[in-house]
Parts: C-alpha cells; structure tokens; sequence
C-alpha cells in the first residue's frame, strides 16, 4: 500500500499526526462568521479544510486573515 511514486488524487502535505507529508484531500467551505453582538455582522469566510488520508486528521485553516 506505500506508493510513493503516484499522486493522482489530492495533494502531499505534512500532517501533525503523522509526522510526515501524507496525502490530503483539500477543499474550501466557507464557514460563516460572527461575533455574539447585536452589532455583529455575520460574514462566510473560506476556510481551506483539509483531512488526512492515512490517520484521518482534519484541520482548518481560515483563508483570510484580516
Ligand atoms: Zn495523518
């Protein structure tokens, strides 16, 4: 099962968990946002998840960082 050779799907990254690049399947959601005021404006930010294919870890990182 250790290919190293063939990334057909999805991407190498390092994982936290593994501790070495693993496959990844990326995507973007966009996860809405808003503070717990009245004033607050709810906004949809993207978030690039991503999810581990060997240990199954997700993690998600926002995008924008205004
Ligand atoms: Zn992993």
């Amino acid at each position: 099962m250790a290919t190293t050779n063939d990334v057909s799907n999805g991407m190498t990254e390092p994982c936290e968990v593994c501790e070495r690049d693993t496959l990844h399947d990326v995507s973007v959601q966009l996860v809405t946002e808003g503070g717990e005021g009245k004033n607050a404006r709810y906004s949809r930010e993207p978030y690039r998840v991503r999810e581990c294919l060997r240990c199954g870890n997700r993690d998600s990182q926002r995008m924008n960082n205004a």
